[in-house]
């Protein structure tokens, strides 16, 4: 399918400087920008961004499969513009695919329809909503989920300015958001399932997933994240935050795939059935009174594996952040693993106070 593109062209005083600071700026998020053709080209999470600067004026194209993603990257570099303007406030006109001004595209309000626990510490909330449509997909795995702000039972959405800014309610109003898997959705049914981690200290996430009712509305956008590229061999890592999207993994993988998974969870009444090609050896890793994130677990399960020799590999983890930086430097590091060999994603991170 053809991309999406939209365009702009800002005039400000010191177009080169600019894109010079916003360049500097993105390198440390490591989105990196490369000379073509005279242009200078970055590939994001969610497409193409093009920078180039004309007789003084700074000439942005963003590419994208689709508008919600386009979205995203008009806003990305709307609010990198204007922060890297200084005492300018410069006019962001796009052209081409015009944001219909009230709700992004990317988003959804869904209902809760009905929960279930599947085991002590993990709860399945099942949502329906309209056109859910687009958070059908094999490769993006998660959704970004707006939950209503204590006190109020239906919050207000965040909306696409013209400039390409996402603008946000006042506190009061604004829904809290945090990153969640699709365990499975039927677009035909309207129905989506998400499994939360009920973890003491609940923040808002947890919190929704514990008191709310069927009927609560929240909001959901996406999808996002990437999941694992195509390989003869796997290595999948996580804690239970983590289990939702490795079972989804674990389904898709192809009877031939062979490899190794390491689940982190409590005890032996945190494990859930996994559907898995038979290759897949499956090993559950019990912390039992250990608080989550504390542990060592996952990093003594990964040291123990036996990889193949050949190339077509691909290794995925996600957990708490300490954890998974210390899995991600020992695949690159140890096992020299190349970007397009491995993922390592933090799900949460261990705050104490
Ligand atoms: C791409 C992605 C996909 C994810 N998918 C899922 C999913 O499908 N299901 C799921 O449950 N989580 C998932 N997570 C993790 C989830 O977003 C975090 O655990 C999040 O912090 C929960 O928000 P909260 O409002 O409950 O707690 P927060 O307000 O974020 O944190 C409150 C307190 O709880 C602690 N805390 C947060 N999470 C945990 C935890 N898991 N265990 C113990 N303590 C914790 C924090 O350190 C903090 O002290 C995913 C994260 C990402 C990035």
């Amino acid at each position: 399918m053809d991309p999406l593109i939209s365009e702009t062209r800002i005039a400000v005083a010191d177009a080169t400087g600019l894109a010079a600071r916003m360049v500097n700026h993105l390198a440390e998020h490591d989105i990196t920008f490369e000379q073509q053709d005279g242009l200078m080209v970055a590939k994001l999470p969610f497409g193409t961004s093009t920078l180039a600067v004309e007789a003084e004026m700074l000439k942005i194209r963003v590419e994208a499969p689709d508008k919600g993603k386009l979205e995203m990257l008009r806003s990305v570099v709307a609010s990198h513009v204007i922060e890297f303007a200084g005492e300018e406030t410069p006019t962001i006109v796009w052209e081409g695919h015009e944001s219909n001004g009230h709700t992004l595209a990317s988003f959804r309000e869904v209902q809760l329809k009905a929960s279930r626990d599947l085991t002590p510490h993990m709860r399945r909330l099942t949502f329906v909503g309209d056109d859910i449509a687009r958070f059908v997909s094999d490769d993006d795995l998660h959704v970004r989920m707006y939950f209503p702000p204590e006190g109020l039972d239906k919050p207000e959405w965040p909306w696409p300015a013209p400039d390409g800014r996402i603008m946000w309610p006042e506190p009061d109003r604004r829904p809290v958001t945090r990153y969640y898997t699709i365990r499975r959705i039927d677009a035909a049914s309207r129905e989506i399932d998400v499994d939360f981690v009920l973890h003491d200290h609940a923040g808002p996430g947890s919190d929704f997933a514990l008191k709310a009712k069927a009927g609560a509305i929240c909001g959901m956008a996406g999808p996002l994240g990437r999941g694992i590229r195509p390989a003869r061999w796997f290595m999948l890592a996580g804690d239970e935050t983590a289990l939702p999207a490795i079972a989804r993994i674990l389904e898709s993988l192809p009877a031939t795939a062979s490899g190794e998974v390491f689940l982190e969870v409590a005890d032996q009444r945190e494990e859930l059935p996994l559907t898995a090609p038979s290759g897949m050896s499956i090993r559950w890793l019990h912390r039992g009174d250990a608080p989550p994130g504390s542990t060592q677990l996952l990093a003594e399960g990964v040291h123990t594996v036996r990889w193949p020799e050949h190339p077509d590999i691909f290794a995925w983890v996600a957990a708490e952040a300490q954890a998974v930086r210390g899995l991600r430097k020992h695949l690159r590091d140890m096992r020299g693993l190349t970007r397009e060999q491995h993922l390592a994603v933090a799900y949460w991170s261990l705050r104490t106070s």
